[in-house]
């Protein structure tokens, strides 16, 4: 079966005030394929995902998720901006989980996982309820259903976000350092969501430091370095055998 690429972005830019942030990314993800990105801390990695999911505009460069444009693009040397509704009737199709799990305290689990579809996409109480549940099974939490975030563990707060992201039925899912946050015993419990959702077929786009993750699941592993791209490939190539001294330097820090 040939490859679909589901993300697509081409000499990606993006700069705040002098400051340039992504200076040039070109990489794509296929469909039902996991792209982890590692680099460290201020490369750029939480800003391309923001720019992936709208949430920053790029500055130049093509950006495109299932065929469609995403933020600016540039046509004749000039920038064109993609409208707010268009902007974020495509978002819909992004899930995204954070390192922060963002929950809304004051709501139960399943009230969490309920709430954009209610809202944004018009479903009904009854079948968001239903489906909501669902999802929370699937990540392990039949039994929080009607647990407040203060209640659960970082590891199940975690989790409850990954089902609350997987509502909207994304076709791709962003992760930005999703295990960061968490205290180490709690580590694997997401991982293992994570790979399970990766076995199920899901478009996943993965910053994290978890090499591990990387090499098991990913189907291929980004290295990146004050906004660019330093060195792409399969995760065992990337991390058994890196090719550029700044990769290598990098990964004996962090192996
Ligand atoms: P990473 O996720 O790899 O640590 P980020 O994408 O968060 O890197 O940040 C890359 C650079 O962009 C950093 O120098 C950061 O300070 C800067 N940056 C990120 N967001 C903003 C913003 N909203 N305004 C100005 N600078 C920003
Ligand atoms: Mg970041």
């Amino acid at each position: 079966m040939a490859a679909t690429p589901l993300m697509v972005a081409e000499n990606v830019r993006k700069r705040f005030g002098q400051l340039q942030v992504l200076d040039g990314i070109t990489m794509s993800v296929n469909e039902g394929e996991v792209a982890c990105i590692i680099g460290p801390s201020g490369s750029g990695k939480s800003t391309f995902l923001r720019c992936i999911n709208h949430l920053e505009q790029i500055n130049g460069g093509r950006l495109s998720v299932d065929g469609e444009l995403v933020g600016y693009v540039e046509r004749g040397g000039r920038l064109h901006e993609i409208p707010p509704r268009e902007a974020s009737r495509q978002r819909r199709n992004v899930g995204m989980v954070f390192q922060r799990f963002n929950l809304f305290g004051h709501r139960t689990a399943l009230e969490n996982v309920m709430l954009a579809p209610v809202k944004v996409k018009k479903v009904s109480k009854d079948a968001a309820r239903a489906r909501g549940a669902e999802l929370l099974e699937r990540v392990g939490l039949a039994d929080k259903l009607d647990a407040y975030p203060a209640q659960l563990s970082g590891g199940q707060q975690q989790r409850v976000a990954i089902a609350r992201a997987l509502a909207m039925d994304p076709k791709l899912m962003l992760f930005d350092e999703p295990t960061s946050a968490l205290d180490p015993e709690l580590v694997g419990e997401v991982l293992e969501v994570m790979k399970q959702l990766a076995r199920d077929g899901m478009t996943m786009i993965v910053v994290t430091h978890e090499m591990g993750f990387a090499r098991e699941v990913g189907d291929s592993l980004v290295f990146m370095d004050k906004g660019r791209i330093v060195e792409a490939g399969k995760p065992r190539d990337v991390l058994g055998n890196p090719q550029e001294e700044r990769t290598k330097a990098f990964l004996s820090r962090v192996l």
